[in-house]
């Protein structure tokens, strides 16, 4: 049985990037990484700009700060000047017009009296390029202002649309499938009947693959039917990632990995040493045509059966599936350990290391951590009062107030 992190490196060395993508710039590309440097098609600013509404001068004309000048043009932003400032003349200017020629400086408004056609001035800080930017100096044409590998944020937004890049070359979200099965699973608009439950799992993992940048699609709920369960798996290979829950353990009704295996999945791993989880399943499709590329290009694809257990799930997708959605994206893949300190006593006792519910706090002291009220891997509401997975490793422990441990964080970026 492998570990948590040897069963980790199996998935990370068998999912790679997906192919770069054009792709529409809008707000649903946050987070989305750059696959292509970008080259700045202009001058930013494209002339020297003023900064300040004021008066465009030749700092020179100024004596001790003070000057009677001769108003000979108004410049509003998106015009062009067309006048020449000369000895003792001003123009008139708008924040983000572009300077005339002639002019060295800007007086803001504030330090002007216009009477008729003249203004008297009066900045005691005159120097020249005074309030104007210069042509340029945020970034120059041809230049490289964003290399491949860059994660989008707000701002990367801002200025691929200020350099007219409409299309970047992206990698795109990856596509993910959700499949829930068992013959004791109904809808969640469905009463259960007798000895049937809802399905809670399914609408939980796509909210999971949402948070970790995928694009989740929900293909229902597979009978315990080997026939059932092939076609709806064959749905699922059409995706970059298939994520099953249930049906993975090796009673006489999960039929998962046996299907899997006829449909030419290859499993890498079945079981990890851990809890809750333990019968997880991960497994490559070497080769299908992706769903991004219309002109057909193959890729390998990954299938997760994840235990039916909610909590179980829930857990093996931090730890397994979003690393994979994540290095399929070219980002860092994770998932994020902190070291965080015990605020009470916890002893415990597993016979495999445990990720138990959390409450993870940022305080004065550094990181906390303290366990949650749970009762094992079905207690999906017992995992509402957490925002974290503390490790407790195997063993019969007497964990301490004081202790550091290790924590799953499942909530930050
Ligand atoms: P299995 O792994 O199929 O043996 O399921 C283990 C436990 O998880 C059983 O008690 C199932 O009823 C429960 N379970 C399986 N799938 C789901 C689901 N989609 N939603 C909620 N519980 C589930
Ligand atoms: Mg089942």
């Amino acid at each position: 049985m492998h570990s948590v992190a040897q069963a980790l490196e199996i998935v990370l060395a068998n999912v790679h990037p997906l192919p770069p993508t054009p792709t529409p710039l809008g707000p649903e590309t946050l987070g989305q990484v750059l696959a292509e440097d970008v080259v700045s098609d202009l001058d930013m600013p494209p002339f020297d700009k003023a900064m300040m509404d004021g008066f465009a001068l030749r700092s020179t004309d100024l004596r001790d700060g003070h000057a009677e000048l001769t108003i000979i043009e108004e410049i509003p932003s998106g015009k062009t000047p067309t006048k020449t400032v000369g000895a003792q003349q001003t123009s008139r200017i708008m924040t983000g017009a572009p300077i005339p020629d002639g002019a060295d400086a800007v007086v803001m408004i504030e330090r002007c009296e216009i009477a008729g056609n003249t203004v008297r001035v009066n900045e005691p800080r005159i120097k020249p390029r005074l309030n104007i930017l210069d042509r340029a100096k945020e970034m120059r044409v041809g230049e490289t202002v964003l290399h491949a590998g860059t994660r989008l944020r707000p701002q990367e937004l801002g200025l691929l649309a200020a350099v007219g890049q409409t299309t970047p070359k992206l990698r795109p979200a990856p596509r993910v499938a959700v499949l829930s099965t068992g013959d004791e699973i109904v809808a969640s608009n469905v009463k259960p009947g007798p000895g049937q439950i809802r399905n809670s799992n399914g609408m939980m993992l796509l909210g999971q693959v949402q948070r970790a940048g995928g694009v989740p699609t929900f293909l229902g709920i597979a009978r315990d039917d080997a026939a059932h369960l092939r076609s709806k798996i064959e749905e699922g290979l059409k995706f970059d990632v298939l994520i099953l829950s249930g049906g993975v353990s090796a009673g006489k009704l999960d039929l998962v990995p046996g299907v899997l295996a006829e449909l030419g999945v290859e499993a890498l791993f079945h079981k990890v040493a851990m809890k809750p989880g333990k019968p997880v399943l991960f497994g490559v499709r070497p080769s299908h045509p992706r769903p991004h590329s219309p002109d057909g290009e193959r890729g390998g694809m990954a299938v997760f059966g994840l235990p039916g257990n909610p909590v179980s799930s829930l857990v093996c997708f931090e730890l397994f599936v979003r690393p994979a959605i994540r290095k399929l994206m070219a980002l860092e893949p994770g998932p994020q350990w902190i070291k965080a300190t015990l605020t009470k006593d916890f002893p415990y006792r597993t016979d495999r290391p445990t990720y138990h519910p959390a409450r993870l706090t940022m305080s004065d002291a550094g990181w906390t951590v303290e366990p949650t009220p749970w009762f094992g891997s079905p207690d999906l509401r017992g995992i509402l009062a957490a925002n974290a997975f503390v490790l407790l490793p195997e063993g019969d422990h007497q964990h301490r107030a004081g202790d550091v441990l290790m924590v799953l964080c499942v909530e930050k970026d």
